[in-house]
Parts: structure tokens; sequence; C-alpha cells
């Protein structure tokens, strides 16, 4: 379990700094070329999708395929073949849905869009990919996104909610405000009892919460509690990284969140610096969700500026 969890921080992170563009150690590091397409059905015509970056949802029946995230541009030819290679339907890619705006899950946008695919998103994750701007937790983890190319903007954007009725499904993305983004959907698919949560959960460890785009602690905690509320009991979950999960797992993720975010809130009310917080090892029993992307010290800072209101800056690109 220690090794997954530790593979998959160096994947988030690898998916994180790449979507920067700039970051030389995860190029050398990342050669898309030996990177494989993993499927694995998940329940009815729904079937997961990894490869480098975030997981994959997919829908594929009668009416052609939809999916959720589609990861890096170089990776997009691989889940095409991949998606095919399963010889359900001949069918393309009809949509594709952003759970946020994040480059290890829209990377794909613009091959996809160039291949005929038609790209849903929140409306902020429209205008993050078009700005592009700074990421991360307002303290060390810091990445900077370039504005995205037109074709890998998402052309039909929602504000609250939208339905993609194919497939004998309704499939629905929905939005949960100021998570680990201020876009980011959960997609739900009722008829075949599926979620994909996006990176409001995730499996690496403590969570990166990307408070320079909006993104914070209550969000998530929001996000997690409402979802669970309307799920039936043997949902499965797709996080945005890492293995195929359950309610149980979304629930100990959750109260983590829950309660080292409570230790944090305690300490700003006991006037302690954030400094003082890392020198005590305040997270050390929760320490066990450490991973190599987001370690005690890193959550300490996300928990520190978003429970301050401290977003670091949103830097526009010309
Ligand atoms: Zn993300």
């Amino acid at each position: 379990m220690r090794t997954r969890v530790r593979t998959f921080g160096i994947m988030a992170l690898l998916g994180a700094v790449l979507f920067c563009g700039s970051a030389t150690l995860a190029q050398q590091q990342q050669d898309f070329s030996k990177v494989q397409i993993k499927v694995t059905k998940v329940s009815g015509n729904i079937y997961m999708l990894e490869g480098a970056g975030g997981n994959i949802a997919a829908s594929i029946g009668e009416d052609g395929i939809v999916i959720v995230d589609d990861q890096f541009a170089p990776l997009a030819e691989k889940i095409q073949a991949a998606l095919k290679d399963l010889k359900i339907t001949d069918k393309p890619v009809r949509f594709v849905i952003n759970t946020h705006y994040h480059g290890d899950h829209s990377g794909g946008n613009e091959p996809f869009s160039n291949a005929g695919s038609t790209v849903i998103a929140q409306d902020n994750v429209r205008k993050r990919l078009e700005s592009g701007g700074t990421a991360g937790n307002g303290g060390s983890i810091k990445m900077e996104t370039k504005p995205a190319p037109k074709a890998a903007l998402p052309i039909i954007t929602f504000e609250h909610d939208v339905t993609v009725h194919l497939n004998g499904e309704d499939i629905r993305a929905l939005h949960f405000p100021s998570g680990h983004t201020d876009g980011d959907s959960i997609i739900f698919f009722p008829k075949n009892n599926v979620v994909h949560m996006g990176d409001d959960f995730v499996r690496y460890g403590f969570p990166f919460i990307d408070v320079a785009s909006g993104g914070s602690v209550q969000g998530m905690i929001d996000a997690m509690e409402k979802a669970s509320a309307q799920l039936p009991a043997d949902v499965k979950v797709i996080p945005g990284h890492g293995a195929l999960s359950n309610l149980d797992d979304v629930r100990a993720f959750t109260k983590m969140l829950r309660e080292t975010s409570a230790v944090v809130q305690k300490a700003i009310n006991d006037h302690k610096t954030l400094e003082q917080m890392k020198q005590q090892k305040i997270l050390e029993p929760w320490a066990k969700w450490k991973g190599d992307f987001v370690n005690e010290d890193a959550f300490i800072e996300t928990l520190f500026n978003s429970l301050t209101g401290h977003k670091g800056e949103f830097m526009k690109h010309n």
C-alpha cells in the first residue's frame, strides 16, 4: 500500500508539474512513448482508463463514446486506440467532459477536439484554460500554466450542471464550488452506479488543493459530504488519481480533511505562525497520508492558506 501511494504521488507530481510545461526534471523523467493505457471495466458499459495523469472514465455504447478527462495531448492516440480495442463500437468519442482545468486532466482537449469531439466543462475551466495563470497551494507548490490554444477550450460550458443523454444513461456533471479548484465537477453515471470525482477525491495521500485557482479545503469537504450523501452505498468511485474506490475510502479521506483542517484552524485561533505549526509537526498523527507530492509541511501550508484566505496570486499571462 505504501508503495502504491508513493507511485501515485509521483504520478500526480509529474502530472501537476507537467501542466506548467516548464519542468525539465519531470520532462526528462516522463517519456509518454512508454506510457501504456490500462483499461478496467468498472460496471455495465463504464470503463476506467489509466495511463499518465488523471483517471479517465468512459461510457461506451451504441451511441458512441463519452469520456471524462483526457490526460495529456501526446497520449490522445493511445487513448483512442485503447477505446477502439474494446471492439464495442466504431463510433467516435463524441463528448469529453473535463472535471477541472489542470493539464493532467484536460491536456488531451486539443487533439480530441481536432478529431471531432465536443469538450464540455464548467465555466471556470474555460476561463482558466483561456487565461493561463499560476496554480498552487499559496506556498511551496506553485506551477505556471500557459494560455491554452483555442482548440483546447471547452465549447460548451455550464454554471451549475449539465446532462449528456447517451448510451441509455443520463450522464450528469455537477459543479461543486471551490474545492480542488473553482471549476470542479463530479460526474455521475446513475444507471451504472459509477461516479468520477475528479481531484476532489484522490488516492495519493494528502490532496493538492489549488488555493491559487480558487480551491479550498472547506469546499472539498462540502463536495465530498454532499456527493456521498446522494450516492448509493455500493457505488463505484473513480478517483482523480489512484485505484478504483468505494464510499468507505471517500469517507476516510473526508474524515482526514475534517480532522486536519480542525487542527490547523485551532492553531490559527491560538495565534500560531505557519512556521510554528511546521516545527511542532501538528499533522504528525495523520503522517500515513503524506505523499511525495504533498508532504505534511505542504499540507499544513495548504490548510493554513485555505483557512486564512491567503490564495497566492492569480497571474494572468499576456
Ligand atoms: Zn487537479
